[in-house]
C-alpha cells in the first residue's frame, strides 16, 4: 500500500465561476487561478501522484502552459487516474477536507462526493468529502480562499516496480 498527500488553495475573487470536485456550485464568487481553479481535483491528483512517486501537479500540468489556460481540471484527473493504471496502482480509497467560510458545503458535500467517486470510476463508500469553515479566522475564514486536503491509499500490487519489504 502507499498513501499520499495533496493540498490545494486559491483565492476567491469576483467574476469567476465557482469549481469544486468537478461541479459548478452556485455562489458570488469563483476560483482564481490557469486552469479552472479547481481545489479538489487539484489536490486530489497531487495525492495520486504523491502516492505514485510521480511528482505534482505543477511538474504534469505547468500552470504556464497556454494549453491549460482556463481547463477543465477533470482532463487532471483522468490523465491521471489513467497514468496510474497504466503503472499498475489501483485506488483503494480517497478522503478530502474542504476548507471554505463562504459558501456553506454542508448541503453539497454529498454531491460532490458523489461526483468525485463518479470522475474516479470508484464506489462512493471509498470516496469521502469533508467540509470545514474557517471560523472566521485567517484567509480561509475571511473568506479570501478556499483550500483543500486529500489523502489517497493506492494498493501497488500489481505495479511493475514494487518490491516485498
Ligand atoms: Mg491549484
Amino acid at each position: 500500500m502507499r498513501v499520499g498527500l495533496g493540498h490545494d488553495t486559491h483565492r476567491l475573487v469576483p467574476g469567476r465561476p465557482l469549481i469544486l470536485a468537478g461541479l459548478r456550485i452556485e455562489h458570488t464568487k469563483g476560483l482564481a487561478g490557469h486552469s479552472d481553479a479547481d481545489v479538489v481535483l487539484h489536490s486530489v491528483v497531487d495525492a495520486l501522484l504523491g502516492a505514485a512517486g510521480l511528482g505534482d501537479i505543477g511538474d504534469a500540468f505547468p500552470d504556464d502552459d497556454p494549453s491549460f489556460l482556463n481547463a477543465d481540471s477533470v482532463l487532471f484527473l483522468e490523465a491521471t487516474m489513467a497514468r496510474l493504471y497504466v503503472k499498475g496502482f489501483r485506488v483503494m480509497n480517497v478522503d478530502v477536507i474542504i476548507h471554505a467560510q463562504e459558501p456553506k458545503l454542508g448541503p453539497v458535500k454529498t454531491l460532490l462526493r458523489e461526483n468525485l467517486a463518479k470522475l474516479m470510476g470508484m464506489s462512493v463508500d471509498r470516496v469521502n468529502v469533508k467540509a470545514k469553515t474557517g471560523e472566521h479566522v485567517g484567509h480561509i475564514g475571511r473568506a479570501e480562499a478556499i483550500a483543500c486536503h486529500a489523502v489517497v491509499l493506492l494498493d501497488d500490487r500489481d505495479h511493475e516496480d514494487s518490491e516485498t519489504l
